[in-house]
């Protein structure tokens, strides 16, 4: 029977990292993945990384912490994952546009929070916007700029953490097999080892659950409600055209009101179909001329199928911030799953209740970002080294123990019939 210090079940950013940094402990790791490498969400998403893109607190220093790690990474790993830089070798840095007086207001509170944090993130004026912008439209009333920001090719980095942890002999990886299920001390309730869809066991004292949106099914194996909910978005693909972008990502404003529920805090001036769909733009030419646009935030179960309408609010949203976007074709689209937990944090620690248990799990939309500081702090919870970041203890699962879990899924669903009415109800007039 094969025996292990840690197996990590999940092949994505999470289970990759996680993978990475605990080797690098010196851990002999078994990293099992039901398809292959790169398989789930962490292949059907942009390739932002930064601290900007979150709330700011917890959320945005996690997206910094993580930053300092991709940063080492670039320098230091043989795999090249398209870490994007300007002619300087600096991060290719990040971009915001406000298209209202109510998106400014909200920018710019949210600069004075991130600066205070220590990131640095500006207001800039449409000037500025179209010194770095070349392309995007002239209307607009200015913007965040975000300059230690960058992006990625994101199914490219877990093949990296691969590559890197396999240079030091202690990484198994099984692909095509699934955990089926989790063996524990009846009494202790502590793990022991992991049972596979093919009817192995292999041991090992530590497992951890880096299974994205599918954590939930790992998590009820040991007893855990694990409040995860998949939350569904799409990408579509233009013909090569060139620059559009300066090969950066670059976002409206408007994304932090549909990722974060704020929207009845103001109302964007937005088409019908971009509202019906909860559509905001991101938008990045990559370095092959292909231009990226999305997206949207959704609750439609597991189904990652794309749909035209989608599509074409995406265009639609596109042709506003880059009126060349009107004359580009579409190439094609794909749909991903975002693993949403419900108090909108990821789940980075170990299980009090069950010895031996680690969740690293639920990063939503920001996983790409967020994989080195994930692995890393499973890492150092594994080996009981001190936490490298400051707020781990706030990304926990023990902060589980005192919140009313029903009721976080109950406002989820009333959240998720309340967009789906006003889907219906604009779709039924247009
Ligand atoms: C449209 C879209 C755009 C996005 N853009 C960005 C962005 O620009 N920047 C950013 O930071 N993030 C972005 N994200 C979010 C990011 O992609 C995710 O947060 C991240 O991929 C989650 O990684 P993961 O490792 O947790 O999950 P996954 O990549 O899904 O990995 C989980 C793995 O677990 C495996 N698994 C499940 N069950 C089992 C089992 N029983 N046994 C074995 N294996 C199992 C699955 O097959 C899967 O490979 C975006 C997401 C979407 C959908």
């Amino acid at each position: 029977m094969k025996s292990y210090d840690v197996i990590v079940i999940g092949g994505g950013m999470m289970g990759t990292a996680s993978a990475y940094y605990l080797t690098q402990e010196g851990m002999k790791v078994c990293l099992i993945e039901r398809d292959d490498i790169a398989f789930g969400t962490v292949s059907h998403t942009d390739g932002y990384i930064g601290a900007s893109e979150k709330e700011p607190g917890v959320d945005s220093m996690q997206g910094m912490a993580s930053m300092k790690l991709y940063d080492e990474m670039r320098k230091t790993f043989d795999y090249d994952f398209e870490y994007s830089t300007n002619e300087n070798g600096d991060p290719i840095g990040f971009v915001y546009f406000c298209e209202s007086e109510f998106e400014m207001e909200m920018a710019k509170k949210q600069v004075a929070e991130n600066q205070k944090l220590g990131i640095e993130q500006y207001m800039v004026s449409v000037q500025e916007l179209r010194e770095l912008e070349p392309n995007c439209a002239t209307d607009l009333l200015g913007g965040m700029w975000v300059p230690k920001d960058a992006a990625v090719c994101p199914f490219k980095v877990p093949f990296a953490f691969v590559q890197e942890a396999r240079k030091t002999g202690l990484l198994d990886v099984m692909t095509r097999t699934e955990v089926v299920d989790i063996i524990q001390d009846p009494n202790t309730k502590a793990v022991q080892g992991v049972v596979t869809d093919k009817g192995e066991t292999i041991n090992a004292p530590n497992i951890v659950n880096a299974c994205g949106c599918w954590a939930p099914f790992i998590g009820a194996m040991v007893g855990m409600e694990i409040p995860i909910e998949p939350r569904f978005g799409q990408l579509t693909i233009t013909e090569k055209a060139g620059k559009i972008t300066q090969n950066r990502l670059c976002m409206e404003y408007g994304y932090f009101l549909t990722k974060f529920f704020h929207d009845g805090e103001g109302e964007r001036p937005i088409p019908d179909l971009v509202k019906a769909y909860n559509v905001c733009l991101n938008i990045t030419s990559d370095l092959t001329g292909n231009t990226v646009i999305g997206g949207c935030r959704l609750f439609r179960g597991f189904s990652i199928k794309s749909e035209y309408k989608i599509m074409q609010a995406c265009a639609m949203r596109g042709i506003r911030f880059f009126p060349m976007v009107k004359d580009l074709n579409c190439i094609r689209a794909f749909g991903g799953i975002r693993p949403f937990c419900l108090d909108q944090l990821p789940i980075v620690s170990d299980v009090e209740e069950v010895p031996g248990f680690f969740m690293a799990a639920g990063h939503e939309g920001d996983g790409i970002t967020l994989g080195p500081i994930t692995g890393k702090l499973i890492s150092q919870y594994v080996t009981g080294k001190p936490l490298e970041f400051e707020l781990a203890h706030e990304i926990a699962w023990s902060r589980f123990k005192n919140k009313d879990i029903a009721a976080l899924k109950a406002k989820e669903e009333a959240n998720t019939r309340a967009l789906q009415e006003i889907e219906r109800k604009i779709l039924a007039r247009l």
